[in-house]
């Protein structure tokens, strides 16, 4: 590994001046369980690395009614999966993060460093989207929003500038009569990276049992994470019986991209999206009733 520079800013304004002032030549270090594996692989060389975890305000897990649930880029996996707070206000991200890699990886990893790595095989991005959750991110320039799901560009690569830090993920309020199910499959041990993850959120019409608003987001099987738009219309306006839940899963298994690797072929890999859209639009349609 090349010999680098070891910063530690106090703050998030110290932290985008350091790395502006590297132009392009820093890492952000958070969790370190992505970017110490690729520094070894000798895919980053970076001139420094600037270590965020001594960034207080990046830390922490809140909620308010009018904001929803924000999420410090510092959280680890294991805080969400043991949070009081996030099993109260959105319990499925403790029953995903218990499936998240291992104990020494969710123990390490970070909410930010899982998205902005913009590594495909993951499983955040999925839920986070289709809660319509938001990324607050900070420049040198100041401040800005984004949709979580404009955060992903390609493989590896986001939105973010080599000078901007994701500070916080929020996701907002669920509107009554919600549910959603996320469910991963794995074709090989349970703490291997998923082959497909896919997360279905529904939200049903105020006086009947119409769905009013539909989120099918699938996971691991492309670049990004890309929603099944056709698949969500479908849903759109109609209670959710199984005959159109498998019809949905069928769509959704043809908008997404996966590539055929050790996971699985990519026929294989459509047939798993197909079923787990099937599963999962019924569980959160159930839940939403
Ligand atoms: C063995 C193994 C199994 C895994 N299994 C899963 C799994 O099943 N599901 C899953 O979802 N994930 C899985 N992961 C991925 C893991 O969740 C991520 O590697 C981890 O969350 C990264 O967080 P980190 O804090 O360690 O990031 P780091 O390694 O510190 O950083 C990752 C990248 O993001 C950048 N970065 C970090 N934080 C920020 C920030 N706040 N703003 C801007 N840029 C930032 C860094 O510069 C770097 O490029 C696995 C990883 C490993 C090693």
């Amino acid at each position: 590994m090349r010999n680098f520079d070891y910063l530690e800013p106090k703050s998030v304004a110290e932290a985008c001046a350091l790395l502006k002032q590297h132009g392009g030549e820093a890492k952000i270090f958070a969790g370190g369980a992505h970017l110490t594996i690729l520094m070894k692989q000798g895919l980053y060389q970076p001139k420094a690395l600037v270590n965020i975890k001594k960034i207080p305000e990046l830390r922490g897990i809140k909620y308010d009614d009018a904001e929803g649930l924000t999420i410090g880029a510092l959280v680890t996996h294991r805080e969400i999966e043991t949070s009081a707070l996030v099993k109260e206000k959105f319990p499925v991200l403790c029953e995903a993060e218990r499936e998240v890699a291992n104990i020494r990886v969710r123990n390490m990893g970070t909410v930010g460093g899982n998205l902005a790595s913009g590594e495909p095989l993951t499983d955040l991005s999925q839920i986070f989207i289709a809660l319509d959750a938001r990324a607050e991110i900070t420049g040198p320039g100041g401040q800005r929003t984004i949709l979580l799901e404009e955060l992903f560009v390609d493989f590896y690569q986001t939105n973010l500038a080599d000078d901007e830090i994701l500070t916080h993920v929020v996701i907002p309020r669920l509107p009554p009569r919600s549910g959603i199910e996320y469910i991963r499959f794995s074709s090989s041990s349970v703490v291997d990276k998923p082959s497909a993850g896919v997360a279905v959120r529904i939200s049903l019409e105020t006086n009947n049992e119409l769905c009013q608003i539909v989120r099918i987001v699938l996971g691991c099987v492309g670049a990004t994470p890309v929603r099944g738009l056709k698949a969500e219309a479908l849903l759109t306006g109609k209670k959710v019986t199984p005959e159109l839940a498998e019809e949905a899963g069928a769509t959704a298994s043809q908008e997404c991209s996966p590539t055929s690797d050790l996971r699985g072929s990519e026929h294989y890999k459509r047939a798993i999206v197909r079923t787990l859209v099937r599963r999962a639009a019924g569980k959160a349609y159930e839940r939403a009733l």
